[in-house]
């Protein structure tokens, strides 16, 4: 069908507004108001060993970064999204402020042009954190509120939406992760930082996705049975280190995600993983 589009559209283009008749093959899409695009999203899970890191090109050309792993991983971001060809991002999230998580963005602050940052209100008293309070601020940028509710990105067939933190104070640092939500035509990645299972069961909203980003690097905290059963994945992403001391990640969660699907994939055997979609497929590679 997407050959078909494509041809179809580079006629249109060659021929001006002549009209074209084609017979295209009724397919299951008449089911579905989004057609294949060319405008893929390619999400990008970056091994970061024991941290999250994931940058996503978004097909409407914007481009966002959910974490950047531990401070000295700050330049395997860095050089990762250079390669890339950007130099801006247009979101940044930091889910929480642990340092496996928002110890490289600092220094990703200060080497991209950034133009929104979120951030959960968390209090942190960490060297690290304050580090990244004082880029923030030198760089002139303000931080947005990150919690349930809100929308980063409302398009015609692109919404990006907050799921969690839904309450405003946890005993545990990791349950203030943001929560977030892509949706891409009829596909949906789900980023849950390292929410647990108590956060998982604030929320209300619609987590069902195809694409999971794993919470809490596959520690059995996260991905509780009912959380699971609702966001119903056909595919797993575990962002984790190699024979780190945490037991990450546990074999319960594996165990419990191989009842959903067998295309799990792990930072700490796959390297760095990207997954492409055009709205209606799915495609998946891997660095090893
Ligand atoms: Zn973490």
């Amino acid at each position: 069908m997407k050959k078909i589009i494509i041809v179809l559209m580079f006629l249109v283009l060659i021929s001006g507004c002549a009209k074209i008749n084609l017979d295209i093959p009724n397919s299951n899409s008449s089911n579905n108001e989004f057609e294949a695009s060319e405008d893929e999203l390619v999400a990008h899970f970056i091994d970061v060993g024991q941290g999250d890191a994931n940058f996503i090109e978004l097909p409407n050309g914007d481009t966002m970064l959910i974490d950047a792993g531990e401070a000295y991983e700050s330049d395997t971001v860095i050089d990762y999204i250079e390669n890339l060809g950007y130099t801006d991002i247009d979101y940044v999230i930091g889910t929480h402020p642990h340092t496996d998580h928002i110890g490289g963005l600092a220094d990703v602050i200060n080497t991209f042009d950034v133009a929104f940052i979120y951030m959960p209100k968390a209090v942190s008293t960490s060297k690290t954190y304050e580090n990244l309070l004082e880029t923030i601020k030198n760089k002139g940028l303000n931080i947005h509120t990150g919690a349930s509710g809100v929308e980063v990105l409302n398009e015609d067939n692109l919404a990006i939406e907050m799921l969690a933190p839904n309450a405003e104070k946890y005993s545990g640092m990791n349950n203030y992760s943001i929560v977030l939500k892509i949706t891409y035509g009829n596909i949906s990645f789900l980023y849950t930082g390292d929410a647990e299972a108590l956060s998982e069961k604030e929320i209300t909203s619609d987590v069902s996705a195809d694409v999971l980003k794993v919470g809490h690097h596959g520690s059995d905290t996260s991905t509780s049975n009912e959380f699971l059963a609702r966001v119903n994945p056909s595919y797993a992403i575990i962002s984790v280190g190699a024979n780190n001391s945490y037991n990450h990640p546990s074999s319960s969660t594996i165990k419990k995600l191989e009842e959903y699907t067998n295309n799990i994939y792990r930072t700490d055997l796959n390297g760095s993983i990207i997954v492409k979609s055009d709205g209606i497929n799915i495609e998946v590679e891997t660095e090893k």
